[in-house]
């Protein structure tokens, strides 16, 4: 199916038109001309400045991973409901809103108003939002605030299929659950656009000398995951980018402002009515003792030693914070090495050690992305 029937079919097509991206007709330019001509004559970019002493941050994230995918049932604890909504791995950023809606349809199940919302990450905000739209009353219950949770420690990219499961575990219904909640985050981003830039378009280059292999074990953005979502990638001719590289292309991809983005979500929950207690759970009894009789669990890997998950596992990811550069707006991804320009630095990263609960950041990591960006920056035209 092309991505045009593709959002019609599911009821998108209006929105993908009003957001301008439609997809487009033999008589219109497709999204790579009207790119080029608006750029004809200065395919350049503008480069980093890439040097150690420019680098301001480097941070360490855990990502919950989980082989089997994100865990969404319900189980009963005495007489209160839990709801689980936790280990996206690499995508729960982006499939924040569709697991959020997965997991309301359930608390709305019990006829319960009162809510309880363990955790305030990406998952935990973006769950008590959909519960206050259906006029629920929410307190979120949280050990941390941000920025000390792994959801400020993103890279923030439309990924809805990085390290979200291992697909040679996953359960015969996963990828239709995974479809949905892609679908629904997709369309609920469409209209945090324009809201001081929380979510933005942005062009994204892989610059390659052969093509990027997926990574053995985890789905990572695979074929048999992506849906036609995002305006068609295109290859580059070496006359229509600036690089030294045998392989590369563009598309324009979604990227998430993660500091404003969580501002914002979080002044709109408690304009809304909502609370934000910070309280740690240490034992199961913590969570009986809660007035609210529906409990949803968005607690990220902080379930592994309450609920006993073994499945549950980090995926570290280390980043590296250059200062912004306004001019800066793109995306780009390399061998070893990835950059994406928000407003609050330009993010370096590119690793993901599976299991490793160390949070501690490693300068050669920061070394080797700057050196490798470095070189990339240092052999482009222009
Ligand atoms: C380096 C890196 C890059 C990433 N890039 C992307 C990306 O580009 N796109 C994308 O979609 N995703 C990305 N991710 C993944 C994404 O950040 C995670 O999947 C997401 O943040 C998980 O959100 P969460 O709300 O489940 O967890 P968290 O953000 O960890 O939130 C958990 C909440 O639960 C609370 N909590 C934990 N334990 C307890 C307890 N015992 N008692 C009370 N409260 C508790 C915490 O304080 C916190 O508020 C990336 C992750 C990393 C590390």
């Amino acid at each position: 199916m092309n991505r045009r029937n593709f959002l019609e079919a599911t009821s998108l097509g209006g929105l993908a038109t009003i957001a301008g991206l439609n997809a487009c007709t033999s008589s219109l330019p497709s999204y790579s001309d009207k790119h080029f001509h608006i750029n004809s004559g200065v395919n350049q970019l503008p480069k980093l400045k890439l040097s150690m002493d420019r680098i301001v941050k480097e941070t360490v994230g855990l990502r919950p991973f989980r082989a089997s995918g994100p865990r969404l049932d319900t189980e009963m604890l005495g007489n209160k409901t839990i709801i689980h909504n936790y280990g996206h791995g690499g995508s729960g950023w982006s499939l924040s809103w569709g697991t959020a809606s997965i997991t309301r349809e359930k608390a709305l199940a019990t006829g319960e108003k009162k809510i309880a919302v363990l955790g305030c990450g990406a998952i935990g905000i973006a769950t008590a939002r959909l519960l206050q739209e259906k006029g629920c009353e929410v307190t979120i219950y949280t050990k941390d605030l941000p920025p000390n949770i792994t959801s400020s420690l993103a890279t923030g990219t439309w990924s809805p299929a990085s390290r979200v499961c291992d697909p040679s575990k996953v359960g015969s219904d996963f990828k239709a659950l995974w479809e949905k909640a892609t679908l629904f985050s997709f369309k609920q981003f469409q209209f945090l656009l324009g809201l001081n830039d929380i979510v933005a378009w942005v062009d994204e280059y892989n610059v390659y000398n052969e093509l990027p292999q997926a990574p053995a074990n985890f789905m990572a953005g695979g074929e048999a995951y992506e849906l036609p979502l995002l305006p068609e990638k295109v290859t580059l001719t070496a006359k229509e980018h600036p690089f030294k590289a045998k392989v590369v292309t563009r598309r324009a991809n979604m990227m998430f402002n993660i500091p404003s983005y969580i501002r914002h979500q979080t002044q709109d929950f408690v304009m809304y009515g909502g609370k934000i207690k910070v309280l740690e759970i240490k034992k199961l009894e913590d969570i009986d003792a809660l007035p609210e009789k529906v409990v949803m669990n968005c607690m990220g890997l902080g379930t592994k030693a309450i609920f006993k998950d073994d499945e549950l596992m980090p995926v570290s990811g280390q980043l590296s914070c250059l200062i912004p550069q306004p001019e800066v707006t793109y995306k780009l991804n390399t061998k070893g090495a990835n950059l994406i320009a928000r407003k609050d630095g330009i993010y370096l990263g590119g690793n993901g050690i599976l299991g490793n609960w160390d949070t501690t950041p490693s300068r050669e990591q920061t070394e080797k992305v700057v050196h490798i960006l470095q070189d990339l920056m240092n052999s482009m035209k222009g």
